[in-house]
C-alpha cells in the first residue's frame, strides 16, 4: 500500500498500547505488529492501483503519487512527534526501495542491497508461516486491480477508515486521560504542605 497507509497503522498500533503500564513492553508490541502490518497491506495492495515501476509520462500516475507524497508529508508533520515508533517501523521495510531505486538513481552499487531484504522476510512470513500465510491465501483470492486506476479509490477507502478509527480511538482514550489527570491533581493537593509547618 502507498505510505499514507503504512503511516496510519502504525500509529493505531502505538496508539493501542497507550494504556500497557511498562513502556518497554508497549514498544516491543508496536515495533513487531507495526513491521509486521507493512507486510499485510503490501498483500492487500493488489486490490489498489500500485503499478510495480513508475510511469512518468502518465498525467494520472504523476498527479496521484504527488498527492501520495504530499498526504505522506502532512501525517509526518502531524504525528511524527507524538508516534515515531509506530510510524518508523510501520514504514521501516520501505528503506528498500530507497536503498534499490538510489542505486539506479545515482548509478553506484551496494553489492549487499541488490535485494528487497526486509520485503523478502516479510514475503516469507504471509506467504509460509502460518497463520500470517493463511491470510494471504485469503487475500490472494481478491481481484488484481495494480494496473487499474480507479482502484487507487480502495486505499483512499482504508486511509478514511484508518482516521475513523484514530478519531474513534482519541474519542474512547480521552475519559481515561481526564480521569488520570483528576487523580494526579487530588494526590498534588492531599500531598502535606510543608513549607508551611
Ligand atoms: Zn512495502
Amino acid at each position: 500500500m502507498q505510505e499514507p497507509t503504512h503511516i496510519l497503522t502504525g500509529i493505531i498500533i502505538q496508539k493501542a498500547f497507550f494504556r500497557v503500564k511498562s513502556r518497554g513492553i508497549a514498544l516491543g508490541l508496536t515495533a513487531t505488529l507495526a513491521f509486521l502490518s507493512h507486510g499485510f497491506l503490501d498483500e492487500l495492495a493488489r486490490i489498489t492501483f500500485h503499478p510495480a515501476d513508475p510511469d512518468f509520462q502518465s498525467l494520472f500516475w504523476v498527479g496521484y503519487h504527488a498527492a501520495v507524497a504530499l498526504t505522506t508529508i502532512i501525517f509526518l508533520v502531524l504525528w511524527w512527534k507524538k508516534y515515531p515508533w509506530g510510524i518508523a517501523f510501520a514504514a521501516l521495510p520501505d528503506v528498500d526501495w530507497i536503498f534499490i531505486h538510489g542505486q539506479e538513481i545515482f548509478h553506484v552499487t551496494i553489492p549487499f542491497y541488490q535485494h528487497p531484504h526486509l520485503h523478502d522476510v516479510l514475503h516469507m512470513i504471509y506467504h509460509q508461516i502460518p497463520p500470517f500465510s493463511w491470510l494471504t491465501t485469503i487475500l490472494n483470492r481478491l481481484p488484481n486491480e495494480r494496473h487499474n486506476p480507479w482502484a487507487c479509490l480502495w486505499e483512499v477507502l482504508v486511509v478514511t477508515m484508518l482516521l475513523l478509527i484514530l478519531r474513534l480511538m482519541k474519542m474512547a482514550q480521552r475519559p481515561a486521560v481526564q480521569k488520570l489527570k483528576r487523580i494526579a491533581n487530588k494526590s498534588f493537593r492531599s500531598k502535606p504542605d510543608h513549607n508551611s509547618e
